[in-house]
């Protein structure tokens, strides 16, 4: 059978024997078939990649930025379509897809005016020596379902401005929005500059152990990145990679708490709570626990949860089965052991689609596997303290180092505990906010290497330093 959406190889759109189906997540029915890539054809695609590199290396920097502009310009262009196959994929409100839209294309465009510096280390009478920064050659760009735009872009636009070719595979569950993309995107970039691949289970460890492929960018949860660096230590790969987090956000007692209660909200359960840098553990003074949790869950129940696709809709599913199920998982043990639903809780497992409501859960011990772990889905502890000392020594007490935050009006004081968390980012009366140029990076089981910024740009590089020896009495 020939898959409705087609793979991009080389520049052309490819079928395969086999496909995938994929899921809308809001009603659980089947909403399109992607091809099944072969080994045969993941090869193919390599070998288009390798072929491709040398003459877009070769392309002057500023031809290579032309493109991402105009890749850019064509995602702008198609956003309302985009939007809606982002929705019907993923399940996130139109808004929401139509922000990813918007910000992948805006990666675009910021990594299109970045260029690669070039360090002169000695320049004497008799000698000049630069180091620079050379692409690496084809690159293996793995991503996860949370955001299957722009997290896409948060790789295609350093590797290609830097002068690699990719091979990019989406995750089987959110395909759609890729495989449209690279549709569009085929007239702009040339044959074999970029590649997109669908596949099984199978497809990912072919990706991560083919000996043709120079580096692998990975976003994902911690258990397959070790299983992806372990893979890609066969031919010594680079990798980055991006993982998962539990990221702790510590509430001074001096906190407004009408203005921080709905931004709390939004930390903890945007996109679902499927953000790896959603807040997972509330520490919440115990001066304005009960306060603060009130108003919390006030607002809880003026956020209306749906279908994405509906108006109206500020919360969607929850992307698909097997996380449902996790979450489903948490909430069950939750209440076996007896903990407080301050909200939520209670899931309606017949009803169509992958819901589940926003559940907060009062004041759970440390060592629950609630506090533990990363759910990824709307489920919340919210936990109480009484000193700083001790309240940072929880929110270190992680074997996650992706991100955190703090909340207080005192700046001084919220950036003195800010500095004490282990963690690559931390936020100060806010969270999530990225840009292209600031670097992101997860300590600890979070990650290894970074993303965006120059330091994400260097990643798609490798060093080389030239070292001319002058000739004999040159000035
Ligand atoms: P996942 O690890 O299950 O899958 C990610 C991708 O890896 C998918 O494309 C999948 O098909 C592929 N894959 C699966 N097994 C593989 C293997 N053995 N070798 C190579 N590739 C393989 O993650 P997910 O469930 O799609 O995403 C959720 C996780 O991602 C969460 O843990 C979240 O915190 C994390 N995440 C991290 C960041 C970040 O920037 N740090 C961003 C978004 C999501």
């Amino acid at each position: 059978m020939t898959a409705a959406y087609k793979m991009l190889i080389g520049g052309e759109r490819v079928g395969s024997e086999t496909s995938l189906d994929v899921i809308n997540p809001a009603t659980g029915k089947v909403l399109a078939h992607v091809p099944d890539c072969s080994r045969e054809q993941l090869d193919q695609a390599v070998r288009a990649a390798r072929q491709a590199f040398p003459a877009w290396k070769s392309m002057p920097i500023e031809q290579r930025a032309d493109k991402l502009r105009e890749a850019a310009a064509v995602l702008v262009e198609n956003k309302d379509e985009l939007k809606r196959l982002l929705t019907s994929e993923q399940g996130k409100p139109h808004d929401e897809a139509e922000f990813e839209i918007m910000a992948s294309a805006y990666w675009l465009t910021s990594f299109a005016d970045m260029r690669l510096p070039v360090v002169v280390n000695e320049d004497t009478p008799e000698r000049r020596s630069e180091t620079r920064h050379v692409p690496l050659g084809v690159v293996g760009a793995i991503a996860p379902w949370n955001f299957p735009a722009v997290l896409v872009y948060w790789k295609l636009a350093p590797a290609l401005i830097a002068g690699n070719t990719l091979m990019l595979k989406p995750s089987p569950f959110t395909p759609l929005t890729a495989l449209r993309m690279a549709e569009l995107l085929s007239d702009v970039f040339p044959p074999g500059v970029l590649n997109v691949v669908t596949g099984r289970d199978d497809l990912g460890p072919w990706i991560t152990s083919h000996p043709d492929i120079d580096k692998i960018s990975f976003t994902g949860s911690t258990a397959t990145g070790r299983r992806v660096m372990a893979s890609a230590a066969a031919n010594l790969k680079k990798v980055t990679l991006e993982l998962g987090g539990n990221d702790a956000a510590i509430v001074m007692p001096d906190v407004d708490i009408p203005t921080v209660a709905p931004a709390l909200f939004w930390a903890a359960f945007r996109n679902s709570g499927q953000i790896c840098i959603a807040t997972k553990r509330m520490y919440i003074h115990a001066d304005i626990y009960d306060e603060l949790t009130r108003a919390i869950v006030d607002y809880a129940k003026t956020v209306k949860v749906g279908d994405g696709s509906e108006q109206g809709t500020m919360l969607g599913p929850i992307q698909n089965r097997q996380q449902y199920e996790r979450v489903l998982g948490f909430i069950e043990e939750a209440r076996e052991n007896g903990f407080r639903f301050m909200t939520g809780g209670e899931v309606d497992q017949d009803a169509p689609g992958y819901f589940i409501p926003v559940t907060i859960v009062d004041n759970p011990p440390d060592d629950s596997r609630l506090v533990r772990e990363e759910p990824f889905g709307p489920i919340l502890p919210v936990l109480k303290f009484d000193d700083v000392d001790d309240v940072v020594r929880r929110a270190n007490d992680s074997e996650y180092g992706l991100a955190g935050s703090v909340w207080s009006s005192d700046l001084e004081q919220a950036q003195a505990i800010a500095a004490r968390l282990e963690t690559g980012t931390v936020w100060i009366n806010e969270v999530q906010h990225l840009a292209p140029g600031t670097a992101f990076a997860g300590h600890k089981q979070s990650g290894v290497g970074v993303e965006n910024g120059m330091d994400g740009l260097l990643e798609y590089t490798v060093t080389q330093t030239i070292s001319v020896k002058k000739p004999d009495g040159a000035a």
